[in-house]
């Protein structure tokens, strides 16, 4: 599952493949300083309890990134080669 687009990076010209959400249920966070991303299982019963605080439970639950960076919802898909954020897809 999930969708796969290809994405060119406008900084380095860079062509890559970008995965958006894993399919009905994940949500995909990226991290803020790299090229990585995960996929979180999107909790249902948490939400419901949580409300509008669902977003930074999982942001704090959520493993660090192996860079060292924070894997957010509000983190861009970045370009695997130079990380910039300036990437369309074509
Ligand atoms: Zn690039
Ligand atoms: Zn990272």
């Amino acid at each position: 599952m999930g969708n796969t687009t290809p994405t060119i990076c406008n900084d380095c010209g860079e062509r890559f493949v970008t995965s958006f959400a894993g399919g009905l249920g994940y949500d995909t966070l990226y991290c803020d300083s790299c090229a990585e991303s995960t996929e979180v299982l999107f909790d249902r019963a948490m939400h419901k309890k949580l409300e509008e605080n669902y977003i930074p439970w999982v942001e704090r639950t959520v493993n660090k990134c192996k860079c060292g960076g924070s894997f957010t919802y509000d983190a861009a898909p970045r370009c695997p080669e130079c990380h910039s954020v300036d990437i369309e897809e074509v």
